[in-house]
């Protein structure tokens, strides 16, 4: 077993001044810290019948698809404004500067199946939030959401309540 908090890259100030953002390309370089990576924000889910699971673009991409491998299920995009082609559903969000939007195709998810967020990080939760309300709107059932980074200082996981929460990385 890695220890997968040797493959991440702590980058100071950046995007911003302020920030410290954490990059997971190494990671995703090593075969074995990926395998390991996607292995373990399927593993709590393995059993729990998950028709989809679906992630926001860009990162949370990267690691849906050999989720819904592992477990058995489809992949669902969900995606900024103007990259979804069929009908829609939109949620628009704030950021600490303006609002986002995030979209999904309305037949993306049908009601009542059960679905697995994923997504690489979470932070203040507005990303994975707005992906639930989307997901609301389709009437799926939302079985979980699953991370690989948790910044537990940010308060996310409250915004996810009631949702069942599972990071494998957490830093204090
Ligand atoms: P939140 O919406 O929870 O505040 O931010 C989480 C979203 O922003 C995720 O989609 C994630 O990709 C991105 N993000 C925010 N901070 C970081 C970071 O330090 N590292 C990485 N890899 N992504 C980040």
């Amino acid at each position: 077993m890695l220890d997968l908090f040797d493959f991440i890259r702590e980058i100071p100030d950046y995007p911003k001044p302020g920030i410290l953002f954490r990059d997971i390309t190494p990671m995703l370089a090593n075969p074995d810290a990926l395998a390991q990576a996607a292995n373990a924000m399927a593993e709590p889910f393995l059993g729990k019948k998950i028709d989809i699971v679906a992630a926001a673009e860009a990162r949370g991409f990267i690691f849906a698809a050999p989720i819904a491998m592992a477990l058995g299920a489809g992949f669902v995009p969900i995606r900024k404004p103007g990259k979804l082609p069929f009908d829609l559903h939109s949620f628009a969000y704030e950021l600490e500067y303006g609002t986002d939007e995030l979209q999904i195709h309305v037949d993306g998810v049908k009601p009542g199946q059960r679905v697995l967020l994923v997504d690489d990080l979470l932070a203040t939760g507005g990303t994975i939030e707005a992906c639930c309300r989307l997901l609301e709107k389709c009437d799926a059932q939302i079985v979980g959401c699953s991370f690989l980074i948790h910044l537990a200082q940010l308060g996310g996981e409250d915004r996810l309540n009631p949702y069942t929460c599972h990071s494998v990385l957490t830093y204090d």
